[in-house]
């Protein structure tokens, strides 16, 4: 398998100490991969400017029929893209080959297109006999980074507005789970001119800190933890770098009394357990009301014990484990914290499962009240909590009591009530009767501490540009 980075037009192993790739279904190691050294990243980060020059002035229909290039070699080789990240991540290989693969190719060619017809005020006398353009320029050399839980899928969010606005980027995935963006680093390597992608490896603190460090980053854009994003906030204070952060999220679920059970159950079957609930907009925190709280928590229960994981016949699992044992036990000791509260009922779940592999099993922590911490803190796992309300305004306030805004959803069948309740809700995005649907051409980013900058959409565009206004005088 290919092992090497993408440093500008060479493949490079790391010269520094080497980071053990597992399985997470089974905790066997992979390979052991070695993460670049100052000097390879000084490397990646001076082809990347070189290459600016070049790439910076090509048209958009010109980067466009690149990045279709992209999505065409990516879709040509689902198959094999899919097996290294259900591999790398544990995934069961139906959820990337039927979900991840279609959506990061048509990531992809929404970009393609999207930088086709950005928009701005006309052109125009703004003085008299002046006048004034706008233009939507790149902005330089984009340090990327990404976390484990969607490797391909946030390389594809990251690198396609980026190269489409004329950027040119050093991206470091994370150091759990490298292989598909070694894998793509070849694909774009044999694709794109010298220098405009480059993929180093390494940690956080080593590697990543080097690159939101670096002085001729102009713009870090990471997919991460809180922790994270603030120092990346503390690095880019020094040159006055851009930034562009997703950090975590702890999505609040509201049910009314008049949803639909049935499918509430089945929707957050779903929406709180997919990708084993590594997922920073997971259906995690549910506020039932007070005639469907207790169906709802006996529905649900029955529903997450029913989800299928750590079969050996894979095509037959809904969900993988955790990416590793860390993790695990990390989701692990929230719940048993939980489970010491005498309010507390663990409907479902509870315990690590399998013995080898990092699997938990889906859990529902019901009589969860605001204050608890498996309310609070992000769990990053198959585990969700349910709170009764017995006020719309209590489960209001309940949803926005927290330091992070994301996602968030209602369900009800009273459009009114559910219009009302999204409008007061302080997330990035509300579902109402879902949870967890994206499509390209929507914005995806938070408020609060999840970060700001959105990922998909032409605002995601906008972000990875900058407005400039060219005046003339005549
Ligand atoms: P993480 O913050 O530990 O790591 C994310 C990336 O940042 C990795 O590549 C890591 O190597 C790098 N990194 C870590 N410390 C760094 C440092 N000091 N300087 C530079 N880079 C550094 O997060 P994770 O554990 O990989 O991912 C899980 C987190 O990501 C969760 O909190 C989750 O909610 C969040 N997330 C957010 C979104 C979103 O869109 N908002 C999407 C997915 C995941």
């Amino acid at each position: 398998m290919d092992t090497a980075m993408l440093i500008g037009s060479a493949f490079e192993v790391g010269s520094e100490a080497e980071e053990k790739i597992l399985n997470p279904k089974t905790g066997a190691e992979i390979l052991d991969l070695p993460e670049a050294s100052l000097g390879q990243i000084d490397k990646a980060v001076d082809a990347a400017e070189t290459a600016f020059e070049g790439w910076s002035q090509t048209t958009p229909a010109e980067r466009s029929s690149y990045l279709l290039k992209i999505a065409d070699a990516i879709e040509k080789d689902a198959e094999g893209f899919a097996a290294l990240e259900a591999l790398n991540c544990g995934k069961p290989i139906n959820a990337v080959l039927n979900d991840e693969m279609p959506a990061i190719v048509d990531c992809w060619r929404f970009f393609a297109a999207s930088v086709r017809t950005l928009t701005s005020p006309v052109a125009g006398e703004y003085m008299a006999g002046h006048t004034s353009m706008i233009r939507r320029d790149p902005i330089g050399v984009v340090g990327s980074i990404a976390p484990w839980n969607y490797p391909l899928m946030m390389m594809a969010w990251k690198l396609a507005p980026a190269l489409a606005g004329g950027n040119t980027v050093v991206f470091k995935p994370s150091e759990q789970t490298p292989l598909t963006a070694l894998k793509m680093a070849k694909l774009l390597s044999e694709i794109l001119p010298e220098g405009v992608i480059n993929v180093i490896l390494g940690r956080g603190e080593t590697v990543g800190n080097a690159l939101i460090n670096h002085p001729k980053i102009a713009m870090v854009s990471i997919t991460g933890d809180v922790a994270t994003g603030k120092k990346v906030l503390q690095a880019a204070a020094k040159t006055v770098k851009r930034t562009h952060l997703e950090l975590g999220g702890k999505a609040p679920v509201i049910v009314f009394d008049d949803a639909d059970l049935e499918e509430v159950v089945s929707g957050l079957r779903a929406f709180s357990f997919y990708n084993a609930g590594q997922d920073c907009t997971a259906a995690c925190r549910i506020y039932a009301g007070p005639k469907i709280h207790d169906r709802l928590v006996a529905d649900l229960a029955a529903a997450a014990s029913s989800i299928t994981f750590n079969d050996p016949d894979d095509t037959k699992n809904e969900i993988g484990p955790l990416i590793s044992g860390r993790q695990r036990d990390r989701v692990a000791s929230f719940v048993e914290r939980a489970a010491e509260l005498d309010h507390i009922e663990i409907a479902t779940g509870g315990k690590a499962s399998g013995a080898a592999g990092f699997f938990y099993e889906p859990t529902v922590v019901a009589g969860a009240l605001q204050q608890d911490e498996i309310v609070r803190r992000e769990v990053f796992g198959p585990v969700v909590s349910v709170t009764r309300f017995t006020e719309t305004e209590d489960a209001i306030a309940w949803a926005n009591d927290s330091d992070y805004g994301l996602a968030s959803s209602v369900w009800t069948k009273d459009v009114g009530k559910a219009m009302k309740t999204a409008a007061r809700l302080r997330y990035g995005c509300t579902w109402i009767n879902t949870h967890f649907m994206l499509v390209s051409e929507m914005p995806h980013g938070g408020l609060k501490q999840s970060g700001y900058g959105k990922d998909l959409s032409t605002y995601a565009l906008e972000d990875y540009t900058a407005v400039r206004h060219v005046m003339i005088k005549h």
